[in-house]
């Protein structure tokens, strides 16, 4: 990375102006546009070359789409850094990595972990968000609080010791720390109310996800001001698992619950291995382009060969294995994935019915507008952040900018 710096960061002021590009808008394709970009912000996007000034930047994008950059709220880490690792170097070399792959946004995620943990990763989410440069890749736009308060029959690949109930002297801590912009909690375990009340006072993406939480468990979830549920069909509650839980009569779960509530949103891990094309196309069909976001839920092993990784922590996560395609947890369950959100483009792209501009929008807008973001973030719009990204018509990314500036992908 350090010799890694283009011509660019000399002149970080210069306006760029791409010319010959498709715009993905967050409703239509837009041919032959123009969108110049000063001083960090999109300005202009017409089909009529624009005035601009000597010093401009030309980038002739030879046909290819002009995308939004991605808007990732639920990633672990990546090329060997979990965020838990807690340094400010694993949290820079994850969201540089995820910048490689299209994300221009991002929301470092806690898993389960001791109070010092966590902590240690918001710290250094904070210090990291502090001093925006290229170098350091995604914009964090905040931390997804996300483990430790899951349900211990749903606790996934994440380490059970790490998991616990919340309690307003732990939870207010991390609130306080001012970076947590999305909160998790399992809507079933004692004082999940209350946390989801101190989250919404907060002004928090609210959400519910390893969780094993009935439909009237989620509907008092949904009151407290629950409004999303983490990677849909995965950790998460279905009618038998509620069932073993519960007893008879047979009873609503979770997916139940989001299904039929209009005012809730959900996520997919669309890297193929998670849900098969039927399962993200009925997703898609029944909740939307506007509320479903596309989230890559990345491991560590994003840009590594396969092998064995700790998940979480360095020090005391789980142990999966990276095939090359995605993780597996010892007991044969997966254990997230190991692609960036361009793979998961691609693949929803591929799998199902939803056009370009809306498989862009789940990866793009939505989680800007879910997060409270979208007024500088998530589109190509003018007056946003020029967070943009030239990807081919094959949908691989080629060049990525953000706030007008380039970011490096060679490695
Ligand atoms: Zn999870
Ligand atoms: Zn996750």
């Amino acid at each position: 990375m350090a010799d890694g710096l283009t011509a660019r960061h000399t002149l970080p002021m210069s306006p760029l102006l791409f010319t010959n590009v498709t715009a993905i808008l967050p409703d239509k394709l837009f041919p032959s546009a123009f969108v110049l970009c000063e001083r960090g912000k999109i300005t202009s996007i017409t089909q009529r070359r624009p005035k601009v000034s000597a010093q401009t930047q030309v980038i002739d994008g030879k046909g290819k789409y002009l995308s939004p950059g991605f808007v990732d709220i639920h990633v672990h880490g990546g090329a060997g850094h979990d965020f838990m690792d807690g340094t400010v170097e694993a949290m820079r070399g994850a969201c540089v990595a995820h910048a490689r792959h299209g994300t221009t946004t991002i929301f470092p995620t806690t898993t389960t972990g001791s109070p010092e943990q966590i902590h240690a990763m918001l710290n250094a989410a904070k210090a990291v968000q502090s001093e925006r440069r290229i170098e350091n890749g995604a914009r964090i736009a905040g931390a997804h609080m996300y483990g430790p308060f899951f349900a211990e029959d749903k606790v996934g690949c994440h380490s059970v010791e790490g998991r616990r109930s919340p309690t307003p002297a732990e939870y207010t801590g991390y609130f306080d720390t001012g970076i947590v912009r999305i909160a998790t909690c399992a809507a079933e375990l004692p004082g999940a109310v209350a946390f989801y009340r101190e989250a919404k006072r907060r002004r928090c993406l609210i959400t519910c996800g390893h969780s094993n939480a009935s439909w009237p468990e989620m509907a008092a979830a949904f009151r407290a001001g629950t409004r999303h549920v983490d990677h849909f069909w995965c950790a998460m509650s279905n009618v038998s698992s509620v069932r073993a839980r519960l007893g008879v009569p047979m009873r609503g779960s979770m997916l139940e619950f989001v299904l039929g509530t209009a005012d809730m949103s959900t996520e997919v891990i669309a890297d193929g291995c998670h849900l098969s094309p039927e399962l993200l196309d009925f997703a898609y069909r029944l909740k939307g382009a506007r509320k479903l976001c596309l989230v890559t839920d990345c491991n560590r092993a994003l840009d590594l060969p396969p092998g064995g990784y700790r998940f979480g922590a360095g020090e005391d996560g789980s142990w999966f294995t990276s095939d090359g395609k995605v993780g597996w947890a010892p007991n044969g369950s997966l254990a997230s994935s190991i692609v960036g959100m361009d793979h998961m483009v691609r693949q929803m792209k591929r799998d199902t019915s939803a056009n370009l501009p809306e498989v862009i929008r789940m990866a793009s807008l939505t989680p800007a507008e879910l997060t409270g973001i979208a007024r500088r973030a998530g589109s190509i719009e003018v007056g946003k952040q020029a967070d943009v990204l030239l990807i081919g018509r094959d949908l691989r990314v080629k060049q990525v900018f953000i706030g007008g500036d380039e970011m490096p992908l060679t490695r």
